[in-house]
């Protein structure tokens, strides 16, 4: 349970952590101020309080935020989050990392984000399904193939993509397949899209492992968060040969030194009727705080924001952190990491195999021609394994860790086609 679910106001601000990374990337660029504050905060925020009728016959009013970062690159990007702990500052960090994260991986989009204060566990389907149409019609002006284009993120999934597609092509009056990308595959979601973010996060692994000279088979990992991120990044990671000793969702971590059985924690969860780790047993039951802290390898923090922070940062034991969510770690945490000689390949990089994939999707519905799953994951691997190629050249050429790297990688791509183009 996060601090906000608890009622006590959360300590760390991601806003905060994001412009804090930006603005030291920024120094070392010697990038013009008034380019740089264009690209510090949003382009647009847009706010809506939707009212929905529940099934009890009330009427329920909920917060939303669409913020579009920027659009330099091409329409934004970036996915749509249903969670008690969305707040304004929140959806500003995650939009602006979406702008660096595309950039880093060289998709032609600019980022957004858009997020529900709501929970969607306690939510009927009917209920959601009103919600998610109320909140497409409020943004309708801002979503568009080439405008904005929303995904899935935390507490949303297919299903919400193909309530905004249907939604949305009733207010065009025409089938708009590539207004959303992790659609189902029968409207036309891509082959490989459902796994595409864990497994960008176990090629950054591998391509990390290889830098440090790890071996698989002689590593061990714990991965944080059993969701889309967590479970795929774990299953496909011990799929190299290494072993996960431990892994986590909201309700406790789970750890074994001997290794825990990916395959049945995947099937444990299925058959759940929460959809959760809670009662498994191929682990000692600990807490999410102890789990961040076991001896193990390779760390991969894949639930939420603010897990890694001053305060729990010194005695983390892994060598390599590899961020499958979205700020894991604060930045005042980062330099604790660093002083240890932690390598942490950043989410902006790590996590970029979703986006990656929902480009990948979005050419296909423009196409109207669909991938094979294999050509699909091959085209992605090779441009995470380069994209993380091209951030340990910068790490290198500037001396700075992997996530300043990162940053100044994307950052100067952005700013360069501002200065192109003079304006907008
Ligand atoms: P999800 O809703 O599928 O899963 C989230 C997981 O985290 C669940 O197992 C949940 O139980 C767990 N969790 C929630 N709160 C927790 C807490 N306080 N402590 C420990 N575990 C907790 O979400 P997801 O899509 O896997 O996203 C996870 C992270 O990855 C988010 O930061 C998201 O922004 C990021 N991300 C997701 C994608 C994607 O394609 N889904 C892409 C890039 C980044």
């Amino acid at each position: 349970m996060s601090n906000q679910q608890n009622g006590i106001t959360p300590r760390y601000n991601p806003l905060e952590s994001m412009q804090k990374r930006f603005d030291e990337a920024v120094k070392i660029l010697g990038l013009d101020e008034q380019f740089a504050n264009v690209l510090r905060v949003p382009n647009k925020v847009v706010a809506a309080n939707i009212p929905v009728t529940m099934d009890d016959g009330t009427i329920k009013v909920f917060e939303a935020y669409r913020v579009v970062h920027s659009s330099h690159l091409g329409p934004s990007k970036g996915g749509i989050r249903y969670s008690m702990d969305v707040n304004l500052d929140e959806v500003k960090a995650l939009a602006a990392w979406m702008t660096w994260k595309c950039a880093v991986v060289n998709v032609p989009y600019g980022g957004a984000k858009g997020g529900i204060k709501c929970n969607p566990r306690e939510m009927s389907k009917g209920e959601l399904e009103r919600l998610t149409r109320g909140y497409t019609l409020a943004m309708r002006n801002v979503f568009g193939p080439d405008q904005d284009i929303p995904a899935p993120d935390m507490g949303t999934s297919a299903q919400e993509m193909a309530w905004i597609v249907d939604e949305y092509s009733k207010i065009v009056g025409q089938n708009a397949w590539a207004v959303v990308t992790g659609k189902p595959l029968i409207l036309g979601g891509s082959l490989g899209r459902v796994e595409a973010t864990g497994r960008g996060v176990m090629v950054s692994t591998r391509s990390a492992m290889v830098k440090l000279g790890m071996k698989p088979t002689e590593t061990t990992c714990v991965v944080q968060g059993f969701g889309n991120v967590g479970s795929i990044s774990a299953k496909l990671i011990a799929q190299l040969g290494v072993k996960i000793v431990g892994i986590s969702d909201v309700t406790g971590g789970y750890y074994n030194p001997d290794g825990i059985n990916v395959n049945e924690a995947l099937s444990y969860v299925a058959n759940s009727p929460l959809r959760s780790l809670d009662g498994f047993k191929g682990g000692k039951n600990i807490s999410n705080a102890e789990l961040l802290e076991l001896p193990c390898d390779v760390l991969v923090p894949a639930a939420m924001e603010d897990q890694i922070t001053p305060e729990n940062a010194d005695r983390i034991k892994a060598k390599l952190i590899v961020e499958g969510a979205n700020g894991p770690t604060t930045a005042d945490a980062d330099a604790i990491l660093n002083k240890k000689g932690i390598m942490v390949v950043p989410d902006i990089l790590a996590n970029a195999g979703g986006v990656t994939v929902s480009y990948f999707e979005w050419v296909q519905n423009r196409l109207g021609y669909y991938w094979t799953e294999e050509r699909v994951n091959r085209r992605a691997d090779r441009v995470m394994k380069q994209s993380f190629d091209n951030v340990f050249a910068a790490s290198e050429k500037y001396g700075v860790n992997m996530r300043i790297a990162a940053y100044l990688v994307s950052i100067d791509k952005v700013a360069s086609t501002l200065k192109l183009r003079g304006s907008f």
